[in-house]
């Protein structure tokens, strides 16, 4: 963290310069009260390696069945993907295209942008549009509804049930510790290291 951070309260406007806040450490108005800023514990480190565990969990995600039914000998193996298809055939077009969205497209969008930031910046180099990319992916968090379809899933799954075994597939379980990871990288990246780096001009 660089010596100097002016920060203005987001509660009552007051100008802070912050200085040396350690790891670990907060920054409160001494105004009104509210929280400035918190230097999170080795936030780039930590957020990268949730980045990359995230990428793994998304790949597993896509690749393999989410739902196995068995049903009279029959078995039916359904990807994210297929599901996603299997709505807009069954003229649920606005509804596949919103879980196309926020299950398939923004998740990917948020971890690589996250990505292709965090990784030059760990070792000190700028990759081009850094400042666009942040931004955008910024933007598109509340475009991130895994868990609603998560919530979703279950409860089909609960109602299918009466209709034939069903088995959960590696899918589902990559898919619920996706969301996991996704909630804590947002929780653990601290946006100041990225917008001071840019700042410094390192490259
Ligand atoms: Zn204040």
């Amino acid at each position: 963290m660089s010596d100097h951070l002016m920060i203005a309260c987001h509660e009552c406007d007051l100008l802070h310069r912050l200085h040396g806040i350690p790891e670990g450490g907060k920054a409160l108005c001494i105004r009104c009260g509210a929280l400035l800023y918190s230097h999170k514990k080795n936030s780039l480190d930590r957020t990268l390696s949730l980045v990359i565990a995230g990428l793994i969990l998304f790949l597993l995600s896509n690749m393999f069945p989410l739902l196995e039914m068995k049903n009279k000998g029959l078995i039916l193996e359904t990807t994210l993907f297929q599901g996603v298809k299997a709505l807009y055939n069954q003229d649920m077009r606005s509804l596949s295209i919103l879980v196309l969205m926020t299950c398939i497209v923004v998740p990917f969008i948020q971890l690589s942008g996250l990505f292709y930031v965090l990784m030059p910046l760990k070792y000190n180099r700028l990759p081009p549009l850094t400042a666009v990319v942040f931004r955008f992916i910024r933007k598109l968090q509340p475009w991130s509804m895994m868990e609603v379809f998560m919530l979703g899933i279950l409860v089909s799954i609960v109602k299918l049930a009466k209709m034939g075994s069903i088995i959960p597939g590696l899918s589902l379980y990559s898919f619920a510790g996706l969301i996991i990871v996704l909630a804590w990288a947002a929780a653990s990246l601290d946006p100041h290291i990225i917008w001071e780096k840019m700042e410094t001009g390192n490259g």
